[in-house]
């Protein structure tokens, strides 16, 4: 497909099935040119199709000069809802450059009926929850947050992640590695096996990861959900793939010239 009105270098912020889906819908875009980018630490991360930038820029200031070195047009923020440094350091940049941006966010979940959701502000607020509301927990905030429960001696957990934890984590631990997506059946599963209390979880949306919540729900197990950041005022954004493929084919940006 061509896009005439198109960008033609295309910087696309990752880690997200959004950001791997879009990459692959604009390697069809004759003229265009995309680079996709991931944090780094993720030991062996799916990777999107096409050219792929590993590790940080460098704060604001280095993915600004970035975006000078390699003549990018437009930037699309697709990064996980809870990544806000790097779409603090997105919005800098683009806006010192003149580069537009659009971020790519999907949708939060919402409760339904027989939900019983606990909304915390942060991981902090869902780890004081906990003793009240049982001694056996599902922590699905992954590997990083686990210092945050890690004084919570009274209680074991279950973490799920992608890589193992490093230390400190909590004294009663067990991890299972996995990456999903997740079944609703597979889930139920393992919540009956481990005789889980609670389930904690942070609002990632997205249908990857929707089993745990439906599981808890048939259960009747109350789910500890940490708030997204705020998303920043003034960008643009839109919640899915198609949407941002059409905010690009209609953007023409400043920096390629
Ligand atoms: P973060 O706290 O917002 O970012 C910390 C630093 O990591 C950023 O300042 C940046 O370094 C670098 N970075 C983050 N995302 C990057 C990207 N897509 N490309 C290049 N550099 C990136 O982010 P985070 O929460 O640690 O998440 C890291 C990555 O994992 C993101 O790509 C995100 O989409 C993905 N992810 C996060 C979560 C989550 O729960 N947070 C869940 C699933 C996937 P510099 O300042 O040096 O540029």
């Amino acid at each position: 497909m061509t896009e005439p009105g198109a960008p033609r270098n295309i910087l696309v912020l990752g880690g997200t099935d959004e950001a791997r889906r879009l990459a692959a819908a604009l390697a069809g875009w004759a003229g265009t040119h995309v680079v996709s980018s991931l944090a780094g630490r993720v030991r062996d991360p799916r990777l999107p199709v096409g050219e792929v930038h590993e590790g940080g820029f460098g704060g604001p200031a280095g993915l600004l000069s970035w975006l000078g070195d390699r003549r990018i047009d437009a930037v699309v923020d697709a990064t996980h809802p809870f990544a806000a440094r790097m779409t603090a350091s997105a919005v800098e940049a683009t806006g010192r450059a003149g580069v537009p941006l659009l971020i790519l966010r999907r949708p939060g979940w919402r409760a339904g009926p027989g939900d019983d959701w606990r909304w915390t502000p942060s991981l902090a607020a869902a780890a004081g929850l906990l003793p009240a509301l049982g001694g056996r927990i599902f922590l699905t905030t992954g590997r990083r947050s686990l210092p945050v429960f890690a004084g919570l001696d009274d209680l074991w957990f279950l973490a799920r992640s992608v890589d193992p934890p490093e230390p400190p984590v909590p004294r009663r631990l067990q991890v299972l590695l996995s990456r999903g997506p997740f079944t609703v059946d597979g889930e139920l599963a393992l919540m009956r096996e481990h005789r889980v209390d609670v389930l904690v979880t942070k609002d990632s949306g997205g249908r990857m990861t929707t089993a745990k919540l439906l599981a808890a729900r048939e259960l009747g197990l109350p789910v500890v959900i940490v708030r997204r950041p705020p998303r920043p005022a003034g960008v643009p954004a839109v919640e899915t793939v198609e949407e941002a493929l059409a905010w690009l084919a209609v953007t023409r940006g400043s920096g390629g010239g």
